[in-house]
C-alpha cells in the first residue's frame, strides 16, 4: 500500500486519505460505519473541520469502536487567538487526547494571512496549543495559490492544504515544488472539484498518480468508500482511456466551472452565490428538491431569482465566471426539468 511522508513532520501516512465534510449529510449510523470501513480498509489519515457541523462529532463515535491508530487533521475558521479554545472542542467532540495536524482554515488573502499571523491571531493561538501537546503541528488551507506560496516560503507551517484535480491542476506547478523544497507535507482537496467531476476513476487516478501529496476525497456511503478504496489499491496509473476522458472533460468545462471559494460572496441579494452557480452538479448528485429533506434548496433557488444583474460579484471571482449569466441559465435548466 502506498504511503507518503507528510513533509518535515515525518507522518507516513497511506496516500488514500479522506475527507469529513459528505458525511454531515447522512444519518449518524451510516456516517460511523463508513467511516469505521475507511480505518478497516487501511485509511489512516481522516479530515475534518470544526465548520463542518457534526463530522468531528461522528469521528468521535467512530473512533471509539476501532483499534486502529489515525492520523487527526482538523481546522477552525477562527482568525483570533482564540482558536486555542477551537481545538478543545475538537479534542473533546473527537473524544481524543490530541489532533495531530491542526489548520488554519480557508485562509482566502493576503489581508487574512497577515490578520492571522498578527500578534494575538489565530497562529499564536495554536502555537500555545502544540505547546502544550494539544496538536503536533500546525497547518494552513486556502483555495488562493498565492497564500500557500507565502505560507510556505515563510516557513511557519509543517503542512498545507490545497485544491487540486485535473479541472485544477495549477498547485501541481506552484505548490507542490515550492513544497517539496521546503518539506511542507501536502493534502489535496476537491479531487472531484466539488462535484463537477462525476467519474471517480478519471479524477482519482489523476491525483493519487501525484508524487508526495495525499488527496483526501470524502465519502458519504459505503458505496463510495469501497469505490474510491478500489481505485487506489488497483494500481491507479492514469490509462490512455482515462487521458481521453480528462481532455473532452476539461473541453467541456474549458475553466467555466465554480470552485466553491466563496470569494464573490456577500451577495447585494444575499443569494448563496456559489449554490446558484454549481446547481447542476448539486441536482446531478443530491437528486431533485422534491423530497422534504431537501426543502432548503427551494429556498436557495428562489432566492437566487432575485439576482439583479448587478454584476458587483464579478470583480471578485478569481475564476472570472459570468455569475449573474451562469445563474440565469442554471434558472432556466432547472425549470425546464419540472416542465419535463
Ligand atoms: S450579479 Fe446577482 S449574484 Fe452577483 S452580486 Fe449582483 S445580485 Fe448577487
Ligand atoms: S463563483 Fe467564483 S468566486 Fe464565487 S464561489 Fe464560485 S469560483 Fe468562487
Amino acid at each position: 500500500m502506498e504511503k507518503v511522508r507528510l513533509g518535515r513532520t515525518n507522518l507516513i501516512v497511506t496516500k488514500l486519505g479522506w475527507g469529513g465534510i459528505p458525511i454531515q449529510r447522512v444519518g449518524e449510523q451510516e456516517a460511523i460505519s463508513v467511516i469505521r470501513t475507511v480505518i478497516e480498509m487501511g485509511v489512516d489519515l481522516l479530515d475534518t473541520a470544526r465548520a463542518y457541523t457534526n463530522s468531528e462529532h461522528r469521528i468521535g463515535l467512530a473512533l471509539q469502536k476501532v483499534n486502529k491508530p489515525v492520523i487527526l487533521s482538523s481546522k477552525s475558521l477562527n482568525r483570533k487567538e482564540t482558536i486555542y479554545k477551537d481545538v478543545h472542542e475538537s479534542l473533546e467532540q473527537m473524544k481524543v487526547k490530541k489532533v495531530h495536524l491542526y489548520h488554519l482554515h480557508g485562509i482566502s488573502s493576503f489581508e487574512e494571512y497577515e490578520k492571522v499571523m498578527a500578534p494575538r491571531g489565530a497562529y499564536e493561538g495554536l502555537k500555545r496549543a502544540r505547546d502544550e501537546g494539544l496538536i503536533d503541528h500546525i497547518g494552513i488551507t486556502s483555495h488562493n495559490l498565492r497564500v500557500l506560496e507565502r505560507a510556505i516560503g515563510e516557513g511557519h507551517f509543517e503542512v498545507i492544504m490545497a485544491c487540486y484535480s485535473f479541472l485544477e491542476p495549477e498547485a501541481a506547478l506552484k505548490i507542490f515544488p515550492l513544497a517539496r523544497e521546503k518539506e511542507v507535507g501536502v493534502l489535496t482537496m476537491k479531487p472531484f472539484s466539488g462535484g463537477v467531476i462525476e467519474e471517480a476513476g478519471p479524477a482519482l487516478r489523476f491525483v493519487l498518480s501525484t508524487a508526495s501529496i495525499v488527496p483526501i476525497p470524502g465519502s458519504e456511503t459505503l458505496e463510495k468508500a469501497l469505490e474510491n478504496w478500489k481505485i487506489f489499491i488497483e494500481g491507479h496509473s492514469l490509462t490512455e482511456k482515462d487521458g481521453e476522458k480528462i481532455e473532452a472533460l476539461k473541453k467541456e468545462f474549458n475553466h467555466q466551472f465554480c470552485r466553491r471559494c466563496d470569494y464573490c460572496q456577500p451577495c447585494t441579494e444575499k443569494i448563496n452565490i456559489q449554490f446558484a452557480v454549481g446547481l447542476k452538479s448539486i441536482i446531478k448528485r443530491f437528486g431533485p428538491p422534491a423530497q422534504e429533506e431537501l426543502g432548503w434548496m427551494k429556498d436557495l433557488i428562489e432566492k437566487a431569482r432575485n439576482c439583479s444583474q448587478c454584476g458587483e460579484c464579478l470583480p471578485r471571482c478569481p475564476y472570472h465566471l459570468p455569475i449573474p449569466d451562469m445563474i440565469k441559465e442554471n434558472l432556466a435548466w432547472f425549470d425546464s426539468l419540472s416542465n419535463q
